[in-house]
């Protein structure tokens, strides 16, 4: 059956120094929840991370990747370089590179092969806007973001893939779905796979919810059938409030 998962996305906090204490405190910690755990610190701090964390079981994975192989992208950071280091797993389409930085469905699309290319394993986020759920459209937004970017794919390649629902409205603003709405959505992202492709892979696909997801609610979302964890932001800067996530299944 299909994982849980809680990861943490450092986003563009914690400097060298600060990335090392963080990593010493969730050294500390225990898991005891039926979980798999990750942090995504930001690419300088990536490899950094990534050795003091070899031995534990948190993974370390990346926040975002370019889709060329290699070549003139000053500033990009390419997934066999990631691998490179020994990561295997990035974060696309996160809210804010979409909002930010262009990243749009067909960029997406290319990311998504890129990585897969790559042998890499994905955690694709999408998420309506504030106006999409007020006007009702936010089913038909979600399912647009996934079907855009991912349903060129043959089903094998969904044994790779985890999906984040986060909601922008949610993100970093201390609201957060409810429950019922977080579960809502999940069943509709599962429904829009199974009839995409079948049953047994939409159930085999971990959902994440994210935005705004902390120890006060994580139990009472990830109690919910669909959803299988979080994508956790602000929160995960917090060894204990993060490791309180992560133990809320
Ligand atoms: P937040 O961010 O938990 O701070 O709302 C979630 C995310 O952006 O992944």
């Amino acid at each position: 059956m299909r994982k849980n998962i809680v990861a943490g996305n450092w986003k563009m906090n914690n400097d060298l120094s600060e990335t090392e204490t963080l990593i010493r405190e969730i050294k500390q910690q225990n898991k005891i929840a039926d979980v798999e755990v990750m942090i995504a610190p930001s690419f300088t701090n990536l490899w950094q991370a990534f050795n003091s964390l070899k031995d534990s079981s948190v993974e370390v994975i990346a926040q975002n990747m370019h889709f060329a192989e290699s070549g003139a992208y000053t500033g990009e950071v390419s997934a066999a370089m990631i691998k490179s280091l020994g990561v295997k797993t990035v974060i696309l389409g996160h809210s804010e590179r979409r909002a930010y930085f262009n990243e749009t469905d067909e960029v997406l699309a290319k990311k998504v092969d890129a990585a897969i290319k790559n042998e890499m394993r994905i955690i694709f986020c999408f998420g309506e806007e504030l106006n999409d759920r007020k006007s009702g459209n936010h089913e038909q937004v979600v399912e647009n973001q996934i079907k855009n970017a991912l349903f060129h794919l043959e089903a094998s390649r969904f044994e790779n893939i985890v999906l984040a629902y986060e909601p922008v409205w949610a993100i970093g603003t201390g609201e957060t779905a409810s429950p019922e709405q977080a579960q809502d959505m999940h069943a509709f992202i599962r429904k829009t796979l199974a009839d995409k492709y079948n049953q047994d892979l939409a159930d085999s696909v971990s959902i994440l919810y994210g935005g705004s997801c902390k120890p006060s609610n994580a139990k009472e979302i990830f109690s919910k059938p669909d959803v299988d964890g979080g994508l956790i932001g602000g929160a995960a800067l917090n060894a204990d409030d993060f490791f309180a996530i992560v133990n809320s299944f």
